[in-house]
């Protein structure tokens, strides 16, 4: 399952995990990292029998339910890659910086009345989850668009939406240590 994560990888000079499967916690966790690569973006990653699935988003989630994001989809990340924040040299794949932008855990929530497995939510192309990080929180959908890569991603309408937020711009650090993407560059080099 991981072996496009780390096709693109060489292991012997990025610090990222190469990803053995862990047992995963009752509630499944989700990450965004942002990540200064060659563009900035945001990787929203949510836990799916034993693997990260991934999205890139250009502009980050928003908590405004009238913006749609577009979301690439990646390739899935091993589930240690939720603790990952640092460097990616130079000529590596995803070479720049990436920090723990948000996490928490999330739920289905089809699954909730329905059970539906999220994973073939997802092989469907629509979904619905609830997230429990420190900056974002509530309801948000993940849809496809065609048979490709690109998906939106939509804040739903619950009482965590709020157009007033904008926690991209004003929440720039790390939930997990607190540091920007150049104190991360200041500090590792
Ligand atoms: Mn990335």
């Amino acid at each position: 399952m991981l072996w496009e994560y780390r096709s693109k990888r060489n292991f012997t000079h990025t610090p990222e995990p190469k990803g053995r499967r862990r047992r995963s916690a009752k509630q499944p966790i989700f990450v965004i990292h942002k990540h200064s690569a060659s563009n900035l973006h945001y990787d929203l990653r949510l836990e799916v029998k034993g693997i990260l699935v991934s999205w890139a988003v250009p502009k980050g989630p928003s908590t405004n339910p009238k913006e749609k994001r577009l979301a690439i989809r990646t390739e899935g990340h091993p589930l240690e890659y939720a603790d990952f924040e640092g460097i990616i040299p130079e000529g590596e794949y995803g070479a720049g910086t990436a920090l723990i932008w948000d996490t928490g855990t999330y739920r289905n929530l089809k699954e909730e009345d329905e059970h539906v497995p999220i994973a073939q939510e997802i092989n469907k192309g629509h979904f619905t989850f609830w997230v429990e990080g420190k900056k974002l929180k509530g309801g948000y959908a993940l849809t496809r668009m065609g048979k490709g890569k690109q998906w939106l991603l939509v804040k739903m309408q619950d009482e965590e939406a709020d157009a007033h937020r904008n926690p991209v711009k004003t929440e720039p650090k790390s939930v997990l240590s607190g540091r920007t993407i150049d104190e991360i560059e200041t500090s590792e080099k």
